[in-house]
């Protein structure tokens, strides 16, 4: 990653001005030290580097080197490749706002609207595939006590806390959600039920054992939390599977708190 303003790609993030070198060999004005960038693989022929604008603003460079046909790069080569430039941006932009649209602001996690369009997504996957899918349903435990004793920004704070932990306890691939107010949803792709709840205990555990400071006093949280699998045998709708881990929670709410149940039956507690 080069620094802004260093090299052509920095000049060129930093100006937001294509630059077009057609002999590099020749080249003293780009580049501070000639025999180190040499030593570094700077390329022998010729140099196209675009600006990634939208809006005014440089999201990023392309950086062309050494056509092959060996020719160098020509202005009608920059007026081509600048209209794709443009196009790539806006699709950056779009992506960054489509981010941005399916992210909850408070806690950084997906919101309930996408987590329920990749809940569908990923039960049709593993119906295809034929492969395992979990879901993990949580809450926090009497969330509203802790609210009224420290008011509602510190409570806010604790449900960021809350979902640094799932991020930690999950991986890249497992989707985090905040599902409602103080109400979050995991879910697990080619993750048996095991599995899950090996999941689930480690973040409840976590969580348990985490201590977050609020206003000077030294608080921890509990979490109860349900786990379902999707059964492979018969087409269940997101809606019922749903419904399956949050009936697991709210057994473990039933059961006192800080807890995991698997949906099965409504039998095991862990
Ligand atoms: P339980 O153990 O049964 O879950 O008890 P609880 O108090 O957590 O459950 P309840 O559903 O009664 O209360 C949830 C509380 O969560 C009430 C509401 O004030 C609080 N809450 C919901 N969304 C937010 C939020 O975005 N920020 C803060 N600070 N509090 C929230
Ligand atoms: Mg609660
Ligand atoms: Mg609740």
């Amino acid at each position: 990653r080069p620094k802004i303003g260093d090299g052509i790609a920095g000049i060129v993030a930093k100006t937001g001005q294509p630059v077009l070198v057609a002999d590099i060999s020749k080249d003293k004005t780009y580049y501070k030290d000639f025999e180190e960038d040499l030593k570094l693989g700077r390329p022998k022929e010729s140099i196209l580097c675009l600006p990634l604008k939208y809006r005014k603003r440089v999201l990023g460079v392309v950086n062309l080197e050494s056509k092959t046909s060996g020719r160098p790069f020509e202005q009608r080569d920059e007026t081509v490749l600048s209209i794709l430039a443009n196009a790539i941006a806006v699709s950056i932009s779009n992506a960054r706002l489509y981010q941005l649209a399916i992210t909850d602001g408070l806690t950084k996690l997906a919101i309930h609207r996408y987590f329920k369009a990749r809940l569908e997504q990923e039960m049709s996957r593993a119906r295809r595939h034929q492969t395992t899918l979990s879901l993990i349903m949580l809450d926090i435990d009497h969330f509203k006590r802790l609210n009224d004793t420290y008011g509602h920004p510190e409570g806010d704070r604790v449900l960021v806390q809350i979902a640094k932990l799932m991020k930690e306890c999950t991986r890249d691939t497992d989707l985090c959600a905040r599902y409602g107010g103080e109400e979050f949803a995991i879910i697990l792709p080619d993750t048996p039920r095991a599995d899950a709840v090996a999941v689930a205990e480690r973040f409840r555990k976590k969580v348990e054992s985490t201590h977050i400071n609020l206003e000077g006093d030294t608080v921890s949280v509990t979490v109860s939390v349900g786990v379902a699998d999707m059964p492979l045998d018969r087409k269940l709708t997101p809606a019922e599977f749903i419904d399956f881990a949050d009936q697991a929670l709210y057994q473990s709410k039933d059961g006192g708190r800080n807890k995991t149940t698997i949906f099965e039956a409504l039998s095991g507690k862990v």
